[in-house]
């Protein structure tokens, strides 16, 4: 059956996602989830009735949260579609190409893989910000250059001018993507401002992470109504089922809001004790996270990453060296894996 299968998919590894590694236990610290589990309550009605591409009310309450117009914003299953949206319809296979900044997100890689389309990999600094000489130097055949801030594995924001000055050294040639998957807990940071001068930005956002709904896989690009029109043409004819879009409009109420907000302070917070704490151990880095998670470097972080996993606290290892990135949980499990990390990480590493 593999040798069915098109070439690009047979020399495919699939995205290795905290859910396919598995693992067991009762602290779940890998994928960045909320630990909140807010319930909803649903009307099932017109189910009988194929949803809207584009459900008018989602796309009015996200544009609302967003501070865009309703035609700068396009829903998808999750940010991933987005991604894969992106490449699809403005990269041509075996042609053209994209470029990402590792370490980063890995869906970038992935679904410019399964498309056929070239990766150009221009690694970030050892301050994790972008090297724009060497992107510059890349750009040939570039249509889509990602940027993911806050950057998921390490936390850190990348520098609005830099954002800017790649703007500007894109024009009329490339598309810049910034992933905001984690913006809702540094809004600050946003780039959704540089919307009205730049016609080749798009932003990524999801409600997976802040809004505590990975599981209804519902996620926005913004943008311009000219690239959004690009996206329409390759989009699915009901990308988002009913009972997905009824949620994220529940989600997005005033209501919803207001407990996103409460959520979201309290995840603030305890990323601050966390640090703090983690911080007191000896050998042990803490960089900075503006997301809801932090990137940490033990002595011995496979080893660390191992333990834990054996001990039923779940993190996720990472491809830098020695570190562990730990998804901010509730207090509890907070207090669950730092006990754990005090008591031991000597033995662990000795
Ligand atoms: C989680 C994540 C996504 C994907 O979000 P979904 O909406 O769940 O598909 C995209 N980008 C980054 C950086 C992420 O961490």
């Amino acid at each position: 059956m593999e040798k069915l299968a098109r070439k690009q998919v047979q020399a495919l590894t699939p995205y290795l996602s905290a859910r396919r590694i598995g693992g067991s236990g009762d602290v779940w610290l890998n994928a960045n989830e909320s630990p909140f589990d807010n319930t909803y309550t649903l009307e099932a009605s017109s189910l009988n009735r194929y949803s809207d591409c584009q459900p008018p009310q989602l796309i009015s309450a996200y544009a609302a949260y967003a501070g865009v117009t309703p035609e700068q914003v396009l829903t998808t299953r999750g940010a991933d579609e987005g991604i894969e949206l992106l490449v699809r319809a403005f990269c041509e296979p075996g042609e053209d190409a994209i470029v990402y900044c590792p370490p980063t997100y890995g869906m970038y890689a992935i679904s410019a893989e399964t498309i056929g389309v070239e990766r150009k990999v221009v690694p970030l600094t050892d301050e994790w910000q972008l090297d724009l000489p060497a992107i510059e130097r890349s750009l040939d055949k570039v249509k889509l250059v990602f940027v993911c801030s806050p950057n998921n594995p390490t936390g850190n924001l990348i520098n609005r001018d830099d954002i800017i000055a790649l703007l500007e050294m894109t024009q009329d040639k490339a598309i810049v993507v910034m992933d905001e998957a984690y913006i809702d807990f540094c809004p600050e940071a946003s780039t959704v401002d540089l919307l009205n001068d730049y016609p080749h930005l798009a932003i990524l956002r999801t409600m997976s992470k802040a809004f505590a709904l990975a599981g209804l896989r519902c996620g926005f690009t913004l943008a311009n109504e000219a690239l959004i029109n690009v996206l329409l043409k390759v989009i699915a004819p009901y990308p988002v089922p009913v009972p997905v879009a009824d949620i994220a409009c529940l989600a997005l109420s005033k209501d919803g809001l207001e407990r996103a907000t409460t959520q979201i302070a309290t995840l603030n917070e305890n990323r601050t004790y966390l640090a703090a704490e983690l911080k007191e151990i000896a050998n042990v880095t803490v960089y900075s996270g503006f997301g809801n998670y932090l990137l940490i470097r033990f002595p011995n972080g496979d080893a660390l990453f191992k333990a834990a996993w054996d001990a039923g606290i779940i993190l996720r290892n990472s491809p830098i060296q020695d570190c562990v990135r730990i998804s901010i949980g509730s207090r509890e499990e907070c207090e669950k894996t730092l006990n754990f990390i005090k008591t031991q990480l000597a033995q662990i590493t000795a």
